[in-house]
């Protein structure tokens, strides 16, 4: 009888997982996370050579925070 029980939370679980995984899967890629050089307000995309600058401690998870916080995009990586 337990048995049966814990089939059908693990179910619930799965379920719950493949609805979130979409929203999962495009935070991964999609909306990556960039950092801004504080000194010279220009941020970065993961990958660039200045991304993990000394200077480069802004954190923006999208590209428009960047922007709306007075941030330049990059001219190397053109995040
Ligand atoms: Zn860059």
């Amino acid at each position: 009888m337990n048995g049966k029980r814990n089939a059908g939370a693990i179910a619930a679980w799965l379920v719950l997982l493949i609805l979130a995984m979409p929203a999962f899967i495009a935070a991964e890629s999609g909306a990556s996370v960039f950092h801004g050089n504080t000194a010279s307000k220009v941020f970065h995309r993961v990958g660039c050579r200045h991304y993990n600058c000394s200077k480069c401690t802004a954190v923006f998870h999208t590209r428009q925070s960047a922007v709306e916080a007075g941030y330049r995009p990059c001219k190397v990586c053109k995040p």
